[in-house]
């Protein structure tokens, strides 16, 4: 059994040496427990703060212990009621490894003639589910307002400017380079998508949202939030999902410090901005969202794009990558067929 560990805490962007590949006896399961093979892996941006011992919502891993994911994974054994050998499921506490062993808990039954099973990593799963709630639930978009994203590309981003597009809002993508930018508007449908490595982010957004912005899905912080930040219209919303752009950051942004502006918008503006983790505020929603956003998927209304990667031992170079922008898709890793 490979399983990829923790090896050491990482200061800034994580580097190689910070996991270890080590080799172990499969393990059998006991009573209550079923034995998993794990075949697609999710790689995803929360994993940066596991590896650190920052307080945040969940535990960091600890050095030495296996490096957490979700995984589609075929059971082995079971010795557990409602799952039997050779059942597809979608595992949230798998890990970086070939086998797992599981008591049940946050496990779900996938078809089994599921066309690309590795769905259930990306828009049929967590990134997926967190967009829509998040755009929903919070952002609540109507008709003809003005939706911005940025990671627009990615498994969050995409899923949320495409049901944004459903809901018959103007939306604004915001990717890093021209191919990604061409993808969102070519292929997701977006009106049109701005590259934030350019310098004139600022005046492209303002120029691409001549009635401001309803929506701000926030997946980034950093620059784009600085950009974003003027064009916020009375009574929007900005679902706080993710601020990559900070994940890796081992000192405070320069200043000036923009806190007391934004505090100020915020009340001038009666801005409603609220933070959310997926399964933490939204768990009972996932079969809705799956019995929603499934013929969608199946009848293209929302479209996905993958980055797949094969064998274990390139995850670390792969999620080293997509912390920067290196993956196109949602980034899934291929260990076993
Ligand atoms: P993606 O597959 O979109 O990968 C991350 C992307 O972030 C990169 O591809 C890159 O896209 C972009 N990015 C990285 N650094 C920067 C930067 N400095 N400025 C602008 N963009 C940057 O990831 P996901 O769709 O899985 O996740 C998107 C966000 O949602 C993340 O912040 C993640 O933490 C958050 N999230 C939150 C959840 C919750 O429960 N709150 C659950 C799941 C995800 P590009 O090249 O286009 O810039």
């Amino acid at each position: 059994n490979r399983q990829t560990l923790l090896a050491s805490r990482p200061v800034g962007a994580p580097v190689p040496d910070n996991f270890k590949l080590v080799e172990t006896p499969v393990p059998h399961p006991g009573e209550g427990q079923m034995l998993l093979r794990n075949l697609w892996m999710s790689l995803d941006p929360y994993m940066r703060g596991r590896m650190s011992d920052a307080k945040s919502y969940a535990d960091p891993v600890a050095v030495g212990d296996v490096m957490p994911c979700g995984a589609v994974s075929r059971v082995m054994e079971s010795n557990l009621d409602g799952f039997a050998a050779g059942d597809l499921v979608m595992c949230y506490t798998a890990g970086w490894q070939d086998y797992s062993l599981s008591n049940g808990s946050m496990v779900f039954k996938l078809d089994p003639n599921m066309a690309e099973p590795s769905q259930a990593l990306g828009v049929l799963g967590m990134p997926g589910f967190t967009g829509y709630m998040g755009l929903l639930d919070i952002g609540q978009p109507k008709a003809g307002e003005t939706v911005v994203v940025a990671a627009a590309t990615g498994p969050v981003g995409s899923v949320v400017g495409q049901v944004a597009k459903l809901k018959g809002c103007r939306v604004i993508g915001i990717a890093g380079g021209p191919d990604k930018c061409a993808y969102a508007v070519d292929e997701l449908g977006f009106d049109a998508c701005l590259d934030h490595k350019l310098d004139s982010l600022a005046n492209d957004l303002a120029n691409a949202c001549p009635d401001g912005i309803d929506v701000y899905f926030e997946n980034v912080g950093g620059k784009v939030f600085d950009a974003v930040m003027p064009l916020l219209n009375p009574h929007s919303r900005v679902p706080i999902c993710g601020l990559i752009a900070q994940y890796n950051a081992t000192e405070l942004p320069p200043g000036p410090d923009r806190l007391p502006q934004l505090m100020r918008l915020m009340l001038s503006q009666r801005i409603r901005m609220q933070a959310f983790i997926i399964f933490d505020n939204y768990g009972p929603h996932y079969p809705e969202f799956l019995q929603t956003m499934t013929p969608w998927v199946a009848e293209g209304k929302v479209k996905v794009r993958e980055d797949r990667v094969e064998g274990l031992e390139n995850a670390p170079q792969a999620f080293i990558g997509m912390l920067e922008g290196q993956n196109f898709g949602k980034m899934v890793v291929k260990i076993a067929d």
